[in-house]
C-alpha cells in the first residue's frame, strides 16, 4: 500500500492534485489539500508531476 502525505507550508490550495486523482484521494479544505482516501491510492504519481509545489510525499509500505 501507498502513503501519501502533503506537506502544508508547501501546499497552495490550487487542487491540481484533487483533479488528477483518479480515486479522489485529496481534498481542498480551508485553502490546503488534505489526504481523505489515502487507503485507495494505487501509485500512479500522476499528483507528484502535477503539484507545482513538490507538496506530495508517496512512500511504498
Ligand atoms: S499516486 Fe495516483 S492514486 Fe495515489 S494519490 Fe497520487 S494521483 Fe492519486
Ligand atoms: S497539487 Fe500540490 S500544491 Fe496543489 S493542492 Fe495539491 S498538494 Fe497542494
Amino acid at each position: 500500500m501507498w502513503i501519501v502525505t502533503i506537506d502544508p507550508e508547501k501546499c497552495t490550495g490550487e487542487g491540481k492534485c484533487a483533479d488528477i486523482c483518479p480515486v479522489e484521494v485529496f481534498k481542498v479544505e480551508n485553502g490546503k489539500c488534505v489526504v481523505v482516501n489515502g487507503d485507495a491510492c494505487e501509485g500512479c504519481e500522476s499528483c507528484l508531476a502535477e503539484c507545482p509545489n513538490e507538496a506530495i510525499t508517496l512512500k511504498e509500505m
